[in-house]
């Protein structure tokens, strides 16, 4: 049967690579749950080749003058956005996440990152400091390449992922050998060409396709100095463990079960359409999402009503008509996950459900492409009168499921200890007019990324990552370049005498 995409396979060497192993799987399209090609998987010894090309290209890319590194880099970028629409096809393929998304934010955010960090080193961003001792010593610092790094991600956001890693990475002079998750592999040899175009030379940004174990083997391998990892906690806690054995360096970008906080003088519709966007964007599939939602006793009845409002505006179908704006979930397994959920919320944790649950959609029935109807498609749920111990509050969810908690308008503090009381920290935000409040809520808070007054905008300059078993470091801004660099110190002491403990030897 023809697909609708070429077989795909590991690139290396400068170049897409023939299958170097008999196993192969499809990915598929989670809106009709149609394949859309064949991948070949990589062997072992096509990633050993993968790394082998990397280490050989990272000499000579370290040596590259930054500017010129940087010129490169920007070269990739302008052919990101000449190419934003074809891209962005490719994702609402892979991902099912609708056109109106991938063409205005997954392309886009990538590129943006990549011209950021190619303008940081440009611009000196990988100097160092000196510091003056003594009239006649001072000690100056150099950030050196790491070597071959390993980037592994996930799903959700498939090419912004792989720019969000490779942009600094290689940027700040290392090599790269990135597998993109198994469902959603199609940017990756995409990106891989691009870049080859801008003039990447060959072996300084790599492919490899496969599963867990692909990236498992990856992550051991004694040739790879640091592994950037997207992914859920359990399987970050492995590469982590993984990783330090061989003492790489790594960073960690993993779930979260983040609390979005209403406070009793908010917006209320500024309030509504930030808890809209941190649990329906995407489909409920960001690692940021607010999914619990806390809202004070006083103004509940008027939330709920007006979410109830809002979510009618939700328009899932057709996923690259620009008008649509809900997509399915991205895969089987992930589509039976959230079902579950929905489930357990209504059956065992006896949560009220607002609206929403685990029926098929009702539009699917009457939609003009028969096809959709065994796509993965859930309906946007949102869950009211919940607590602090049940299962869908306390577990990430990663799709459309809200869950509402309120609390007594005058306990703030109780607040903040509820919505701290999680082993996850990766965001957090509120919502109210009173900014001093604000910034004391935020304060207290255990997350990494926080909001006031909005949600979810992560642009290049700003820093991200969590806290807590959310993550270990950050990416984006300028701190996302440190982490892609070994400091070397060096004292030089002018004066030429040897410290008197050694002169006596
Ligand atoms: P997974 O942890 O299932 O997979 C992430 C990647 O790791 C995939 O490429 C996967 O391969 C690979 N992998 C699986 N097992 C191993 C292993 N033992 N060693 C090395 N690599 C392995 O995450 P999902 O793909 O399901 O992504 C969703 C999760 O990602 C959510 O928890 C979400 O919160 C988090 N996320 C975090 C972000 C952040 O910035 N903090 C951003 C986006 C998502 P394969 O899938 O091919 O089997």
């Amino acid at each position: 049967m023809s697909l609708p995409y070429p077989p795909r396979s590991a690139y290396y060497d400068g170049k897409l690579q023939s299958a170097s192993s008999t196993s192969s799987f499809q990915t598929i399209d989670p809106a009709t749950a149609k394949p859309l090609a064949n991948i070949h998987t990589t062997s072992q010894s096509g990633i050993d080749a993968a790394v082998a090309s990397a280490k050989k290209a990272f000499p000579a890319w370290s040596a590259t003058p930054h500017i010129e590194r940087a010129r490169i880099l920007q070269k990739a970028a302008a052919i990101l956005r000449a190419r934003n629409d074809e891209l962005a096809k490719v994702e609402t393929h892979d991902t099912g996440k609708a056109f109106s998304e991938t063409s205005t934010v997954d392309v886009v955010t990538g590129a943006d990152v990549l011209e950021y960090f190619a303008n940081m080193v440009g611009g000196g961003g990988l100097n160092g400091e000196t510091i003056q001792l003594r009239p006649n010593a001072w000690v100056y610092t150099t950030k050196n390449a790491l070597g071959v790094c390993a980037g592994i991600g996930a799903w959700n956001y498939p090419i912004q992922i792989a720019l969000w890693k490779s942009a600094p990475c290689l940027a700040a002079g290392n090599t790269m050998v990135y597998k993109p998750s198994e469902f959603t592999p199609l940017h990756s040899t995409l990106l891989a060409e691009i870049y080859a175009e801008a003039g990447v030379p060959p072996g300084v940004f790599n492919v490899v396709q496969g599963g867990g174990d692909v990236g498992a083997y990856l992550t051991k391998h004694p040739d790879v100095a640091k592994v950037s990892f997207t992914g859920q906690v359990s399987t970050g806690q492995k590469v982590a463990g993984s990783a330090a054995g061989g003492m790489k360096y790594v960073t960690m970008e993993l779930g979260g079960k983040s609390a979005c906080i209403i406070l009793p003088d908010a917006d209320i519709d500024q309030a509504v359409d930030g808890a809209m966007m941190a649990n329906f964007f995407s489909t409920g599939q960001v690692c940021t999402n607010g999914t619990r939602v806390f809202v004070p006793q006083s103004i509940k009845a008027a939330f709920e009503k007006k979410l109830l409002d809002k979510v009618k505006h939700i328009r899932a179908g057709d996923v690259s008509d620009p008008n649509t704006n809900f997509g399915p979930l991205v895969s089987k397994p992930h589509y039976e996950k959230v079902l579950s959920y929905i489930k357990h919320g209504i059956q065992v944790d006896k949560a009220t459900l607002l609206c929403g649950g685990p029926e098929k959609p009702a539009w699917l029935s009457s939609h003009k492409n028969k096809d959709y109807q065994n796509g993965y498609w859930v309906t946007p749920t949102i869950f009211t009168d919940c607590t602090d111990n049940m299962r869908i509050v306390q577990e990430e969810i990663f799709g459309p499921v809200m869950s509402l908690l309120s609390y007594a308008d005058n306990d703030i503090a109780s607040l903040i200890a509820r919505a701290n009381n999680t082993d996850v920290g990766l965001a957090a935000g509120v919502f109210t007019k009173n900014l001093n409040l604000a910034h004391q809520v935020i304060g207290q808070l255990e997350a990494g990324i926080t909001w006031i007054n909005t949600w979810g905008e992560s642009p290049a300059e700003m820093s991200v990552g969590g806290w807590k078993l959310s993550g270990v470091g950050v990416e984006n801004g300028r701190k996302g370049l440190e982490a892609w660099v070994k400091n070397k110190s060096t004292l030089v002491d002018m004066g030429g005498e040897v410290p008197t403990v050694f002169a006596k030897l």
